[in-house]
Order: C-alpha cells, then sequence, then structure tokens
C-alpha cells in the first residue's frame, strides 16, 4: 500500500499542531488529559487521543479547558474587535447619521467631494459641522471596510481624526483596524489617546490588551484584561486573561533576547548560545520568506523557547505536538544544544504560518497555509506522488473547499493526505507562476469574500482547475 511518508512525518513531529487543536480534561485528582473532539453525554466524557477514542465517568471530572489556539494574535484580535461594536451614534450623536451617510456613499461609491466640502467646513471649528465630518469619513470608512481595503478605511479615519482627535468612536475604530493588521504599536497610540478621552472605557481596556498581547507585552495585557473586567465583566476577556496569566507566570523567571524582527524569551533550560543561534537562524528565515512572500510583517515576532515539561503545561497542547504557532512561536528546546536540521525545519515552517496569517489578516485557508509552510520549510511532493496520483484515479481528488477550515477533526492518514495535496497544490501554483502568484493569491484572499474568490482573483483559476493542475504537475514533475 503507498503511504505519503513524508507528510506522516510532519504530523507525527508535530510542527503542524497549530491545525490539531486540542482541549484539556482536568480530573478532580488533579490529573490532566489533553485531547480533542470531547463530547459529554450519558454521564460518559468521551474523547479522541492519537491511540483511539477514550472514555471516562464524568464523575471524576472536575472540568474541561477549552483551547483555541490561532494562527497569529491578529486572527484572536480581529474577532476581539469584532465584539466590540462602536455605532455611529457614539461618533456623531448631534447628526442625523443616515442623511449623512447617505450623502458620503452611494451609488456603489463614495462621494469625495462631499467629503472634501465637509472637511473644508470642520476647518472652523464649529462642532456640529466636526460631527458631520466624523458621520461622513465613518461612513465612507464603512463602505471601504465592506470592499476589503483596510487600509483606505484606515486613512478616512485619520482624516476625521484631525478635527475630531477626541472622539473615542473614531479612535476605537481605528485601532480595529489597525489591530487587523497586526499594527499594534499603532494601536496602542490610538487606544491611549482613547483612554485620555475616556478613562473608564472597558473597549480601550479590552482592545489595549489585545494590542500587547499581539505585541508580545504579557504582563501590560494580563493588567488591561484586569481592568477591562472591573469595568465590565466579559467572558471572551476572562478567557484570553486566563491564558495570559499563565504566560506570565511561566515567563517571570526567564530570560530575554531581541534581534531586529524578533523578541525571544527562554528558561534557564536553554543556554544563551542555544537562545542566540535560535535567532541567528529566524533572522536568515525573516529575510528569505520576506523577499519570497513580498511582505514584512510589522511589529517583532515572539518566540518563546520552553522544557517540555513546561511546554505541556503552558499550552496545554497534547504530548506529541512539537511546536505551535499561536501568534508567537512557542517552541520546545530540552536536550537541544544547537539548531539542528529538524528544529530548522521546524522554526522555517512555524515562522512561514506568522507572515501567511498576517499577510491575510488572519484569512488563509489552512491548506493554503500548510501548503506554503510545508513548501517554505523545504519539503516537495516527490515522496507522496505516486499516492497522490493513485488516490486522484481512483476518484479522491483533493477538495479545497473541504480543506479551508480547521483541519482538527483530521487524523492519522486523512490529515496525511490533506497536507500533502495541499503541498503539492502550492508546488503547482509555483511552477506555473512563481512565488509572485503565491504572494499575489494571498494578497487577494486578504480582501476576497472566499479563497476560492481570491483564486479566481489573482490566477484565473477555481477549484477544479487548481486541482487538475495539481494533478497535471505531480504526472508531469514527479511521474513515471
Ligand atoms: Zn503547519
Amino acid at each position: 500500500m503507498l503511504v505519503f511518508a513524508t507528510l506522516y512525518t510532519c504530523l507525527l513531529a508535530g510542527f503542524c499542531a497549530s491545525d490539531s487543536l486540542a482541549d484539556t480534561i482536568v480530573l478532580k485528582n488533579g490529573r490532566k488529559i489533553v485531547a480533542g473532539n470531547i463530547v459529554e453525554s450519558d454521564g460518559k466524557v468521551t474523547y479522541q487521543t492519537p491511540a483511539g477514542e477514550m472514555s471516562i465517568p464524568e464523575s471524576i471530572v472536575d472540568h474541561i479547558d477549552k483551547n483555541d489556539f490561532a494562527y497569529t494574535s491578529a486572527d484572536a484580535a480581529r474577532s476581539a474587535a469584532a465584539s466590540v461594536h462602536v455605532d455611529a451614534a457614539a461618533i456623531a450623536p448631534t447628526t442625523g447619521y443616515d442623511t449623512i451617510a447617505a450623502l458620503a456613499v452611494h451609488d456603489a461609491a463614495i462621494d469625495y467631494e462631499y467629503l472634501a466640502r465637509l472637511d473644508n467646513q470642520a476647518r472652523f471649528g464649529a462642532a456640529i459641522d466636526i460631527a458631520k465630518d466624523a458621520a461622513a469619513h465613518h461612513a465612507a470608512a464603512q463602505f471601504l471596510i465592506r470592499r476589503g481595503d483596510t487600509n483606505s478605511a484606515i486613512d478616512q479615519y485619520k482624516q476625521a481624526l484631525v478635527f475630531a482627535p477626541q472622539n473615542t468612536g473614531l479612535l476605537l475604530n481605528i485601532s480595529v483596524l489597525y489591530l487587523r493588521q497586526s499594527r499594534f504599536t499603532d494601536a496602542i497610540d490610538a487606544l491611549e489617546q482613547a483612554r485620555r478621552v475616556a478613562p473608564n472605557s472597558a473597549d480601550v481596556a479590552k482592545l489595549e490588551g489585545w494590542a500587547y498581547y499581539g505585541a508580545n507585552k504579557v504582563d501590560q495585557a494580563v493588567s488591561e484584561w484586569q481592568i477591562a473586567q472591573k469595568l465590565r465583566p466579559d467572558p471572551d476577556v476572562a478567557q484570553a486573561l486566563k491564558k495570559a496569566e499563565r504566560d506570565k507566570s511561566e515567563e517571570e523567571t526567564y530570560r530575554e533576547g531581541e534581534t531586529a524582527h524578533f523578541d525571544l524569551k527562554y528558561s534557564g533550560a536553554a543556554t544563551p548560545d542555544l537562545a542566540a543561534a535560535i535567532l541567528a537562524a529566524l533572522e536568515d528565515d525573516f529575510n528569505d520568506i520576506q523577499s519570497q512572500l513580498d511582505y514584512t510583517p510589522p511589529e517583532q515576532i515572539g518566540v518563546i523557547l520552553y522544557t517540555d515539561q513546561a511546554f505541556a503545561d503552558i499550552t496545554r497542547a497534547p504530548s506529541w505536538v512539537g511546536a505551535l504557532n499561536d501568534g508567537r512561536l512557542r517552541i520546545p528546546v530540552q536536550g537541544l544544544t544547537g539548531v539542528t536540521p529538524q528544529l530548522a525545519h521546524v522554526l522555517k515552517h512555524e515562522l512561514t504560518h506568522s507572515f501567511v496569517g498576517q499577510k491575510t489578516h488572519g484569512r488563509a485557508p489552512t491548506w493554503l497555509q500548510e501548503g506554503i509552510a510545508q513548501y517554505m520549510e523545504g519539503l516537495r511532493s516527490g515522496p507522496s506522488a505516486a499516492a497522490l496520483l493513485q488516490a486522484a484515479s481512483e476518484g479522491r481528488p483533493p477538495q479545497f473547499n473541504g480543506l479551508e477550515g480547521s483541519w482538527m477533526e483530521l487524523s492519522g492518514e486523512p490529515a496525511a493526505y490533506a497536507y500533502a495535496w495541499s503541498l503539492a497544490a502550492v508546488e503547482s501554483i509555483v511552477d506555473s507562476g512563481g512565488m509572485g502568484d503565491v504572494s499575489r493569491l494571498l494578497d487577494r484572499v486578504a480582501v476576497d469574500p472566499s479563497p476560492e474568490q481570491a483564486l479566481e482573483a489573482a490566477l484565473h483559476e477555481n477549484y477544479s482547475d487548481l486541482t487538475a493542475q495539481t494533478i497535471q504537475y505531480l504526472r508531469h514533475q514527479y511521474g513515471r
């Protein structure tokens, strides 16, 4: 039987672990079981482990900790931002917002002349004119956001803030957009400005917590979320706070190292030499991925080196998980004294996830994330090509729309199959149009309504074209 040899390595080594999310069952005796697919019913708790399905009586279970790892903290910030709703009334309470919005955006376009007129009136400083100007720019920004044009939406808020620098509605909205783009420092600046006007805003504290968390400043994230919880308790914040507090207590004793693009923390189990070697390898990887994907992450990327035990305690990840990327790269390095070839693969794979996640504002489908990460770490389809071609000839070609979401439910062969097709698809894209096509595709993924629409916009292909192209590529490149 043919197997997907290389891809099992990827799975078992576990550095694709961000797709293998898991929860923790905490027993009354204090023991913890890390598992996936936890189902509670009929007095039993059933769960999946790498060894198969297990079940235990509910009576011995204290509670279940749910995990929610995301590729980037931008993802987390994005969903957090979605829960902060700043409506038009908060921006321009004294104006008839709907009337102004209808003048600012009509016939599926922004009326820039109207906006310029309002800007001119606002210059004289009358409160009502400033409010009208804010309302119009907010309407224009919301229109641009629906079109996926975050940069231009930010420009609209910036323009409105020229005349209304103390409008907290505008400040919250612009900081949400900065968070989406992983521009944490800009978000913090806008939020600090909002705080001076509205010191007791729970939304300011909540968003600032996400901004600090994204900027790898866990201490400040914890204190912001504590403030937010005092002002207005919120279950999302409670969960984020719990996770950040676990990080904070572990990292208190850690040493730090910094380079242009990375902020590294490590425990006493790692030597300064190892930390320096890892930073040097990451800097090389950064430069390579930066030029290949034509993208520069706007902020330093956090990296944490763990001992194996601390890694399991903090990430609550299964014991077979090698490393994680949940916005920071979390890498267990027990017993290592230098960058081994396997660690080098792990570093580049996980770092690629950070680039792809940030370039697409957290919108990349899983097949594209994993395809690019495997490609960048240097894997190629040779060892799995025969199995993939056979699967295709048996009527099991890849179903890319089924591989867009979480791969958490996949295990064993279906997962290996998913990784293998994803790598082959990315290889075929690079083969036909170079890395420039991959980069363009990622740019469209960031703004288009669906990954398939992005594929059509960037490469003039739909999923069935991509399937045919992938199969043809495998035959041509690796066929006998
Ligand atoms: Zn991966």
